[in-house]
Parts: C-alpha cells; sequence; structure tokens
C-alpha cells in the first residue's frame, strides 16, 4: 500500500511498539503515539521520563507482590499490620483501593492477574505458589479472596480456594455489595467497605 510508505519509519515503530501493551491494539496505538507528538514536546518528554523513572524504581514487594519502591512494601514492613489475615487481589491497584477505606488490617498478596482461559492464562502465570507458601510458613489464619466479581475473577478465587481449604485457614470471599461483573479498582469507598464487612467464608 502506496500510502503506508509516507508514514515515518519511527512512527510506525512506536505504534508497533506502544500496540504491545495489553489492552491496547493498533489504532489505540496511533492514538496514543499521536497524542504525543500533538503535545508541546517539553510535556510529551516528561511523560516519557516519568514513565521511564517508573520502570527504574518500581518492582513487586518480594514478599506480597504490591508494586512499590522499596525491596518489602510499607504494608509488610509495618508493626501495625497483622500477618496473619492476607486478602488476595489481582493487581496492585485492588489492594491500593481496599486501603483507601481504611478497613482492612492485614497484609496483601497480589496474584497479577486472573485465570483467564481465552487469554492462555493459567495458575502458573500467577504468583499464586507464592500465597501458598506463605500460608503454609508464616501462621496465616485468614484469607480473605478479593478478587474482582467477574467470570474470571471468581474462577480465579475459586482455584485458590480449593488448593487452600484443606489447610487450617478461614477462607472467605468478598461479595456483598459489589456488582457481578464490577472491578475492584473503579468501586467507590462505601461499596467496597460492604463487600469487606460482609465477605463470606467459603
Ligand atoms: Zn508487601
Amino acid at each position: 500500500m502506496k500510502d503506508i510508505d509516507i508514514i515515518p519509519s519511527t512512527l510506525k515503530e512506536a505504534v508497533e511498539k506502544i500496540s504491545e501493551l495489553p489492552g491496547y491494539g493498533e489504532k489505540s496505538a496511533k492514538r496514543f503515539a499521536v497524542n504525543l507528538l500533538d503535545m508541546p514536546r517539553g510535556e510529551a518528554i516528561q511523560i516519557i521520563k516519568t514513565l521511564f523513572d517508573m520502570l527504574e524504581k518500581i518492582h513487586p514487594c518480594s514478599e506480597c507482590g504490591l508494586y512499590t519502591e522499596e525491596e518489602i512494601c510499607s504494608i509488610c514492613s509495618s508493626e501495625e499490620r497483622d500477618r496473619s489475615v492476607i486478602c488476595v487481589v489481582e493487581e496492585t491497584f485492588d489492594a491500593f483501593a481496599i486501603e483507601k477505606t481504611g478497613k482492612f488490617k492485614g497484609v496483601y498478596h497480589v496474584i497479577g492477574g486472573r485465570l483467564s482461559p481465552l487469554e492462555g492464562i493459567t495458575a502458573e502465570d500467577l504468583n499464586i505458589e507464592k500465597l501458598v507458601e506463605r500460608v503454609d510458613k508464616n501462621g496465616v489464619k485468614e484469607i480473605i479472596l478479593a478478587t474482582n466479581p467477574t467470570v474470571e475473577g471468581e474462577a480465579t478465587a475459586s482455584y485458590i480456594h480449593n488448593l487452600l481449604k484443606d489447610r487450617d485457614v478461614i477462607i472467605s470471599r468478598i461479595a456483598y455489595g459489589l456488582p457481578f461483573g464490577a472491578v475492584l479498582e473503579n468501586a467507590d469507598d462505601f461499596t467496597l467497605s460492604k463487600a469487606l464487612e460482609h465477605k463470606t467464608i467459603i
């Protein structure tokens, strides 16, 4: 196609790279690239610098998997948190959403996604083995499964439940207050507080 040739090669490369981001198709990748090019150059460079900085400094907490700038995150290293209660979430921002409610005093475990046969995501792709290790090693008394109330989130919760059900640990699932299909990160504080209060033992 002739008109393809007029696209500068660096722009083409950028679009290709951006479309490697999960959730970005070619169309949104093009918009991303062009939006940056349309901005005042200094501002656009600042955005990229911020992203670069984030990539250099942030990594998963070696204990719970929350994104942090430290080796161990501030929640895992806090004396005030109850290490016998672990709240299992899909992503870091789910934990941040729960933190905002101020209702949870335990620690977290980020599994880094959800089981999704359609996307080819299996248990091995998730940070689940480490969760079992934590339960076995650290005298954990309760696990709260706070994966999203979606089909995949439910499947993930029941997978973890099956893995842990023979151990001496209470396993509960947040449910009440969150509409099925909702995403934790987008839930308001009240709804999320209710969901935690009304968690059910499974
Ligand atoms: Zn941590």
